[in-house]
């Protein structure tokens, strides 16, 4: 603006320079031009007078070095010249204030040189004879005048523009200074031109209005980013071009990418065909989604499209985890196959013993054990159908009251109940340790328990020994049976696992003794380890 303001005046200045240079001389040359003429007019008349007293005797003692007198006929021919030789001048009838003077007694007129420098100012008047006098003066024409002042008019101009310069300089400055001065953020903190007030509370308005409207702005977005900071869920925004406008942590996470990934294509950070597909489709037809695996999870994307006074302006991608999901989908489509397999088999042999006994099929004395066998059966789908009862009770997570649990108390209970299968089996139970008491379940609790020490008979050798340890909130079921080879350990606790299928289903064993354990003791926040050797025996200390 300095500069613009300086420019300006520096020109302004030039041309009022040349303007002023102009007119001035312009006057004074008409104004010396008039005075040279009305001399003129004035000799004229005084050698017209003596002229015509004294002729030829007054024109040759004329000095004339100023000025050119010149006398001519009626017919034109010179009769006398102050400066040249009358006879050697050519007829002078043709000139204009010859012709002039003598139709009107008086004539004037003026003629430039050939080089332009130069004009000739001619007056003429008819004496009493006819004759004419003519007076005549050169003077330098208005441009070789010019000319002539070429060089002291340059040196004015370069002294008046220096001038000019240096003020135009300092009045720039100091126009330009207060505006300087001004704070954009506070316009009407400082005094500047009056003229400008108007502006400056405009802006001050306006600043305030984008304050407010930066403030929500910001807190719009601290809203967004610590709602989808927090969500486990990936979210990324895209544009219509599909470049990333925002994107989450856990988004940044599932696609291993890092904050500055703002601005790149998402195509950039993911660079899967299904998933370059999933966002044409979203772009093209509002929705994409696709499933896909990522760092060893399944993930599925859903992806839509966001228009704005309908024209697209973008998409949005959500990335689920839906491993779980997944492997709970699994779980139940094995669990359900499982459960119909194990519920039929008992009631095939049980339909079957029952067939051959209405058919008389059975001899007398067999038809005990056949009957025995359709008991045990049935008891064994009275338990199955208990222990996945069970189960779905802990799957659905039902809470269930909680109390104080001696469990030395608990443990034995469990003993005195399976005391009698133990004995007929030849193997002793006993129970050690000083106990503890625990908030918790009692009834999930002594099902654990008794699942343990159940196992631990059934899975025992004739004359083996079972210990139920109780202390330091520790329970531990010791056998000294068959125990589980290494490779079946990571396994038992899986519903319907079973490391020997006939012998678990001999003893009545249902495959989820193990699973209930493991729920009850997630669900009292307590840890199992299992320690078994096979033909060593097998110790399962629940921790809580
Ligand atoms: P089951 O009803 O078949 O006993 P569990 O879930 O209680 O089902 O146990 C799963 C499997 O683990 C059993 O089938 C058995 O092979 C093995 N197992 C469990 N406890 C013992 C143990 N104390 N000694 C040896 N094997 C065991």
């Amino acid at each position: 603006m300095t500069s613009k303001i300086f420019r300006s005046t520096v020109l302004v200045a030039a041309v009022v320079l040349l303007c002023s240079l102009s007119v001035v001389m312009g006057v004074l040359y008409t104004h010396f031009t008039q005075v040279q003429i009305a001399q003129l007019k004035d000799e004229l008349s005084l050698a017209v007078t003596a002229t015509e007293q004294y002729g030829n005797a007054f024109l040759e003692n004329v000095e004339a070095d100023r000025f050119r007198i010149t006398w001519v006929s009626a017919d034109g021919t010179v009769l006398f010249d102050t400066q040249a030789d009358q006879t050697s001048m050519e007829n002078h009838a043709d000139r204009e204030e010859i012709q002039t003077a003598l139709k009107t007694g008086s004539g004037s007129s003026v003629r430039t040189s050939s080089t332009l420098t130069e004009q000739t100012y001619y007056e003429a008047q008819k004496l009493k004879d006819g004759t004419i006098l003519r007076i005549s003066a050169n003077q330098k024409s208005a441009w070789s005048l010019m000319l002539g002042m070429l060089w002291p008019i340059i040196l004015i101009a370069a002294i008046a523009i220096s001038l000019s310069a240096f003020l135009a300089r300092r009045m720039a400055q100091k126009i330009v200074e207060p505006l300087n001065r001004l704070d954009l953020e506070q316009p009407l903190k400082y005094e500047a031109y009056e003229e400008i007030y108007p502006l400056l509370h405009r802006i001050h308005r306006q600043h305030n209005q984008i304050s407010s409207q930066m403030e929500t702005l910001r807190r719009k977005t601290d809203e967004f980013d610590q709602i989808t900071g927090s969500m486990q869920e990936g979210l990324v925004l895209l544009d219509s071009d599909g470049t990333i406008l925002s994107i989450n942590p856990a988004a940044r996470q599932l696609f291993e990418a890092s904050q500055d990934c703002i601005g790149k294509n998402f195509l950039q950070i993911d660079r899967t065909s299904t998933m370059r597909e999933a966002v044409n489709r979203a772009l093209d037809s509002g929705h994409g989604h696709t499933r896909d695996k990522r760092n060893g999870r399944d993930y599925q994307f859903d992806l839509s499209r966001i228009q704005s006074n309908g024209s697209v302006i973008g998409a949005v991608v959500l990335a689920f985890d839906i491993t779980e999901q997944l492997r709970s989908e699994q779980m139940r489509r094995e669990f359900s196959a499982n459960v119909s397999h194990e519920l039929k088999t008992p009631l095939q042999s049980i339909i079957g013993s029952a067939e051959l006994l209405e058919n008389g099929l059975v001899k007398p004395e067999d038809s005990l054990r056949f009957i025995g066998h359709i008991r045990r059966e049935a008891a064994r789908l009275f338990n199955l159908v208990e222990d996945i009862l069970r189960l779905s009770q802990l799957d659905e997570g039902i809470v269930m009251p909680t109390e104080a649990v001696d469990m030395l108390e608990l443990a034995s209970e469990v003993k005195a109940l399976l005391e009698k299968s133990a004995a007929q089996k030849n193997i002793t139970i006993s129970l050690t340790g000083n106990g503890f008491t625990l908030t918790g379940i009692r009834r999930l609790l002594q099902e654990a328990v008794y699942n343990l020490c159940d196992n631990a008979i059934k899975y025992n050798i004739p004359g083996g020994s079972v210990v139920i340890n109780v202390e330091n909130r520790r329970l531990t079921v010791s056998d000294t049976g068959i125990g589980i080879p290494p490779e079946h350990h990571s396994r038992i606790f899986e519903r319907f696992y079973r490391v020997d299928k006939s012998h678990s289903r001999q003893s009545g064993g249902t495959g989820l003794g193990l699973s209930i354990v493991k729920h009850a003791a997630a669900y009292h926040n307590a840890e199992i380890t299992l320690e078994s050797a096979p033909q060593k025996g097998t110790s399962v200390t629940i921790a809580f």
